[in-house]
Parts: C-alpha cells; sequence; structure tokens
C-alpha cells in the first residue's frame, strides 16, 4: 500500500513513486509503505484545498455539523477497531490506550460538530455619528496541519475538529512513523459525505511539512510537535506572517506538599510518567517531593514502577502499563539523560539500562520505567524534555522553592500540584507559569478547556472556545447609516 495520499478525494501514490516504510517499533517489522509527496503533489494538495475552500466556507454550520457528527459515527462504527489495532502497531502503544485515543478523536469531532452551530457575532453602536458596528468572524483559510506521532488521530482531530467547524480547509502531514491509524479517520468524513478536497494528505517526512509551510497559498499552520521544529516553523511564518498555532515540547513538574494525599499523589504521578512510555508533552519530567515525606514517596514509588508491565506487543496485552518507545533516537536521548543523572549524583532506583530480554524482539525499542532519586536542578533529566520513561524526583523545603524549580525552565505547558490545602492550591496556580495545572489530577486535557503553552512551550491554545477561535478571523464591519428621506 503507497497510496498515503489524498489528494482532491482521491487516494494516491508519490508523483515520483517514492516511498519509505512504516515501522512497528515493538519488532521493527514493516507494517506499509508510506508515498513521500513530492514538490508537485503538495501543490495539487494546497489547490485542492484552495478550490474546496468556498464549497466548505459557504455551508452553514448546520451542514457542516450534519458531515462532521457523521464522519464520527462512521469512525466509531466502521474503522474504529482498525484504526485502532494499526495505532498500536505503528507507534506501540498498548491497545487500551489506543482505544481510549481513537475514542476520545470521535468526541473531539462532536463536539466542534455543534461548535460550528455556535459561531456567531456580535454587534453594537457606534460611538461616533451614526453608525452601527457588525462583528463577524470567518475561517482563516487553507491549514497545514502537522501532526506528531505520539498521538497521532486525537491530535489530528484537535485541528480539524475546530478547523473544519470554523469552515477551514485541510492540508494535513501526518508523521512519518504513524502514517496509518489517522487515515481511517479521514476516510470516515469522505464516506460522510465531505466534499473532495476539503481534507487532503500529504506523507513524508519533515521535508514535506516544510513545504507546507512555506507555501504561499497556506493561511495557517497548526504544528504540534518538539520545540525546535515549533521554533523553525515559527521563522518562517513570520516571513508570510501566517497564522500559527504552536503546540510544542514540556517539562511537567509535579510537585507533592507534605499535606498531600499519598495515596492518590504516589498511583498518579507515576501513571502521569510512565503512560505512553514518558512519551507524551505533558508527562511528568520532574516531581518534587516536600522534605518531610520525601523518604517516604520515593520508596513507594520506587517499589510501584518496579512493579509496572512493559507489553512485547501492544496487541496481546491490551492492559500492560507501557509500550516501546517510538524509536532508537528516542532511546538513546533517554540513556544520555540518565547517564548524566547518574554522573551527576541521582541514585538509579529502578530500570537505567535498556531493556533487552527474551520476551522482547531484538529488534524492539524497549525502555523500562526508571526511577532516579536525588536529581538536582542541573541535570539534563531536570532541564530539558527526555520524552521517555524517566521519573527524577527532588525534594523541597517551602513552597516557595517548589515553584521555583517548577518555573525554571524554558518550558510552561503542564504543572501538577498535590495539596489539601486550598490556599497552597490557589498559591501556587498563580505562580506557576504554565498553560495548564491540575490541581490533585494528573492530566489537564477536558474538550471544553484550552490546552496549550506558555515560553517555549508554544503559541496558541487548542481545544475548548480558543481553540475554535484560532481558526477564525474576526471580520468588523462598520456601517454608517441615514435618516432615510421621508417621501409620502
Ligand atoms: P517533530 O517536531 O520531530 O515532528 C512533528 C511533525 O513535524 C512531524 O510530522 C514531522 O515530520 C514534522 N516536521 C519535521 N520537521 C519539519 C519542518 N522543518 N517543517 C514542517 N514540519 C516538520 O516532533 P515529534 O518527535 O514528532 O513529536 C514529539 C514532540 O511533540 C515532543 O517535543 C512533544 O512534547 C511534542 N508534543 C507537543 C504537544 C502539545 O500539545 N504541546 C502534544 C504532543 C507532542
Amino acid at each position: 500500500m503507497t497510496e498515503t495520499l489524498l489528494i482532491n478525494g482521491n487516494w494516491q501514490a508519490s508523483s515520483t513513486g517514492a516511498s519509505i516504510p512504516v515501522l512497528n517499533p515493538a519488532d521493527g517489522s514493516i507494517i506499509a509503505q508510506m508515498a513521500v509527496a513530492s514538490a508537485d503533489d503538495v501543490n495539487a494538495a494546497v489547490a485542492a484545498a484552495r478550490k474546496a475552500f468556498p464549497i466548505w466556507a459557504e455551508l452553514n454550520g448546520r451542514e457542516r455539523a450534519t458531515i462532521m457528527h457523521e464522519a464520527a459515527r462512521l469512525y466509531r462504527e466502521k474503522y474504529l477497531d482498525e484504526s485502532v489495532r494499526l495505532l498500536t502497531m505503528e507507534n506501540g502503544k498498548p491497545l487500551n490506550d489506543s482505544i481510549k485515543e481513537c475514542k476520545y478523536t470521535a468526541d473531539v469531532i462532536d463536539f466542534y460538530a455543534d461548535e460550528s452551530r455556535r459561531i456567531t457575532g456580535t454587534h453594537f453602536s457606534g460611538d461616533v455619528g451614526p453608525t452601527h458596528s457588525f462583528m463577524l468572524k470567518q475561517p482563516v483559510g487553507v491549514v497545514a496541519a502537522i501532526v506528531p506521532w505520539n498521538f497521532p488521530v486525537d491530535l489530528l482531530a484537535w485541528k480539524i475538529g475546530p478547523g473544519l467547524a470554523a469552515g477551514c480547509t485541510f492540508v494535513i502531514k501526518p508523521s512519518e512513523e504513524t502514517p496509518l491509524a489517522s487515515a481511517l479517520l479521514i476516510q470516515a468524513f469522505l464516506d460522510a459525505g465531505l466534499p473532495p478536497g476539503v481534507l487532503n494528505i500529504v506523507t513524508g517526512a519533515g521535508e514535506v511539512g516544510a513545504m507546507l509551510v512555506q507555501h504561499p497559498d497556506v493561511d495557517k499552520i497548526a504544528f504540534t510537535g518538539s520545540v525546535p521544529t515549533g521554533q523553525w516553523i515559527g521563522e518562517q511564518a513570520g516571513r508570510q506572517l501566517k497564522r500559527v498555532t504552536l503546540e510544542l515540547g514540556g517539562s511537567a513538574p509535579f510537585i507533592v506538599c507534605r499535606d498531600a494525599n499519598l495515596d492518590l499523589a504516589i498511583p498518579e504521578s507515576m501513571r502521569r510518567a510512565f503512560s505512553h512510555t514518558g512519551q507524551i508533552c505533558i508527562s511528568v519530567n520532574r516531581i518534587f517531593v516536600q522534605r518531610h515525606v520525601y523518604d517516604e514517596f520515593v520508596q513507594r514509588f520506587a517499589e510501584r514502577a518496579h512493579a509496572l508491565r512493559v507489553a512485547a506487543n501492544g496487541l496481546e496485552e491490551p492492559n500492560a502499563d507501557m509500550g516501546p518507545m517510538i524509536n532508537v533516537k528516542a532511546i538513546e536521548k533517554v540513556q544520555q539523560h540518565v547517564d548524566d543523572a547518574r554522573s551527576g549524583g541521582a541514585k538509579v532506583l529502578v530500570g537505567g539500562e535498556r531493556l533487552r530480554g527474551e520476551e522482547y524482539n531484538p529488534q524492539g525499542v524497549f525502555y523500562p520505567p526508571t526511577v532516579l532519586a536525588d536529581a538536582t536542578p542541573q541535570m539534563r533529566v531536570m532541564q530539558e524534555e527526555t520524552f521517555g520513561p524517566v521519573a527524577p524526583i527532588a525534594p523541597f523545603d517551602t513552597l516557595d522553592d517548589a515553584i521555583h524549580l517548577a518555573n525554571s525552565t524554558p518550558y510552561g505547558l503542564a504543572a501538577y500540584l498535590y495539596t489539601q490545602d486550598l490556599d497552597s492550591a490557589f498559591y501556587a496556580s498563580r505562580r506557576l507559569n504554565f498553560g495548564g495545572i491540575g490541581i490533585n489530577v494528573n492530566d489537564i486535557t477536558d474538550i471544553r478547556g484550552s490546552f496549550g503553552g506558555m515560553k517555549q512551550s508554544g503559541i496558541g491554545r487548542e481545544l475548548g472556545e480558543p481553540g475554535l477561535d484560532a481558526y477564525l478571523e474576526h471580520k468588523h464591519i462598520r456601517y454608517r447609516y441615514q435618516a432615510p428621506r421621508q417621501e409620502s
């Protein structure tokens, strides 16, 4: 199968015939061949999206909502099982995590389908002369949606859900690691009667994404990925003053106060540190525990981490805690961070070396849950995004110290605070420089709330009302009226 490009409603191979394999990180096997889009393919996809734009934008909200709801229904009914299976194969996450992602995807489409009918404007009387102003919201235009591999289906829905609701058309660039599961979501839209050209896909590596970023007929770039790629996209977009939403990396702190409920804080910090093998932008990267409860926390955390199960094959162990990492490069970065911490004096209590062994395929990319005690702020693992299953733990004395430590990286995506004291919760929430803060909860995601980063974690927000507004231009129409002639 090399027909992974979708241009104007037709699945097709690259015009040059170029393709690259999609690998299963659990065993290195080739799942499929993926087309590598050429410049001609990218141009054709953008042209199709441009041509479809007035057609889609001119539909009313009710008409757009009908197609979107139908696509969500068809995705759940016809494609969910296969999409879930492909997601586990191309990405590695255990089956139940894939089910969760794909179901949430359909929910996001349904949510924004409803929002499509709620896009309204406002109006007001002018305050100079006899004028009346109308504020319209109109779709931004043709959007390039560039998606990473860690949540390839869900994070696509976070873009096309609000964008389609607003009336935008898309050229999608999936990650080269994970182009398969999300294609079925798009097929559901085609089945639902989406006009050709509204959603197009160009597959390939970063070069294909770069062509979209630089394309003069793309109005907006909606990107989720790493900080370096986001910085480059920001620079390029600035030259053409394109609109951007940049959802970038993070280094989430998890602060445990002395009054926290440890029975909650320990399993929840663990889940958020190791779920999806630590490859989530809001994964817990740094755990700060108040000194009074530090020893107890570390001991109990390490015991539980030791018992986590890494699936050799996520299809056969749907409930496992973790699967493989995405690729060898990712595992090398993790090892560098662990080695750096070890040489800086951190104690490796659990894990710390690549996971091998009879039950794991030697071509698989496995790393065990790794717990580092007595981490210090200078260590790479405390400064950079490790994006792997590593939980460094450090003590703190006062809440101000913890807030200072938490804020001491260039990132600002998510932070977590566990305390039973409301004053501490409010005090810290206002001072933590992060786009999302979880108080006694280890996930900041809610369809109706915003999601996005401060500082180098990005620009703009997804989900909720801001996530829709990101696909709308606000237009001010000012009308001067006069008293009509009184003709009898
Ligand atoms: P990445 O930046 O390497 O790639 C992301 C996407 O951009 C891929 O589709 C890739 O092919 C494409 N790309 C690469 N170079 C490009 C270029 N020059 N121009 C245009 N597109 C280009 O990131 P990744 O490794 O796939 O994803 C992991 C990163 O994503 C982590 O840093 C993680 O924190 C971040 N992330 C952020 C969020 C969020 O919401 N803030 C969510 C998930 C992941």
